[in-house]
């Protein structure tokens, strides 16, 4: 018995084993003792992990006959089999509050917010290495001055170094997806300061980016009646050419207006 692919849940079954195999070797697992899989389906990748011995592996698995099956050929990983969505795991409690390390080949359908929390646990999260759409893998490994380079890429490359690895074709996945896909690694970068505002540095990076064809200027003014007093050709930039430096020094700059609203008459 195999599981019956259900779109709704993006499950797009790995078929080649010599890819699943190549995908848990891009695993580095330094200086942690265990990897959550997300969403391992039937396991094609499970099972190369489950040869590593310096690494205990748990899965979390959403969808319950993925799960039946798990329990029937990998009774050895029993109460590492997790049912439920990886989006409202609580992360410290049902895995470990040391750091570990995250593969999957993801839902192509929730790969963004899979990020999300991700960078809501970079702590506890060192290493990822995954399998998504192309375009997405491509978005989050460019860097500025790249027509898809955006908000997610400069909140992911703030914490990590991002490699981007693999090119796989839909044919060797059961059913093939329409896209193309991808293999990802992200490394954390050792970064623990941004060295300004964590949560403005979200909003400018998020407001610059609704507006992405305008330039700073525009996109920005919402922070501040001050935003001119800001260097003259910063403002003509648009926000896909600034790297995370930059928007670092963008924010601190914001930061330093809001806190002096009235400009101090001469
Ligand atoms: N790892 C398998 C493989 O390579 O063949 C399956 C990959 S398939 C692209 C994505 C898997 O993620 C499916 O098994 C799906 O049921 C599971 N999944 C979807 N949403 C999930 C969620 N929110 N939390 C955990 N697993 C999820």
């Amino acid at each position: 018995m195999t599981v019956r692919p259900k779109k709704n849940l993006g499950q797009h079954f790995l078929t080649d084993k010599n890819i699943a195999k190549d995908i848990v070797a891009l695993l580095k697992a330094t200086d942690v003792s265990k990897v959550l899989e997300i969403g391992p389906g039937m396991g094609v990748l499970t099972n190369f992990l489950l040869e590593n011995t310096h690494y205990q592996t748990s899965v979390i698995e959403i969808d319950h006959e993925s799960v039946s099956y798990l329990h029937d050929h990998f009774p050895q990983l029993r109460d590492r089999i997790i049912e439920g969505d990886f989006l409202r795991m609580d992360l410290a409690a049902q895995i470990s509050d040391t750091p570990f390390a995250l593969i999957g080949n993801l839902p192509y359908n929730i790969s963004s917010q899979i990020f999300f929390k991700v960078l809501e646990n970079k702590e506890l999260i060192p290493e990822i290495v995954c399998m998504l759409q192309k375009e997405v893998a491509k978005r989050i490994a460019c860097g500025p001055g790249s027509k898809v380079y955006g908000i997610l890429s400069v909140f992911l490359q703030a914490w990590y170094n991002i490699e981007y690895l693999i090119d796989v074709p839909p044919h060797v996945f059961d059913p093939p997806p329409q896209v193309q896909s991808a293999v990802i690694r992200l490394t954390a970068n050792g970064r623990t300061e941004l060295g300004c505002n964590e949560k403005l540095f979200f909003k400018v990076v998020k407001q610059a980016f609704n507006q992405r064809r305008k330039m700073l200027r525009n996109s920005i003014k919402g922070f501040s009646p001050r935003i001119e007093e800001l260097d003259a050709v910063l403002l003509t930039r648009r926000p896909e050419q600034l790297s995370v430096e930059e928007f670092v020094d963008l924010t601190n700059n914001i930061e330093r207006l809001m806190m002096t609203p009235n400009k101090i008459e001469e």
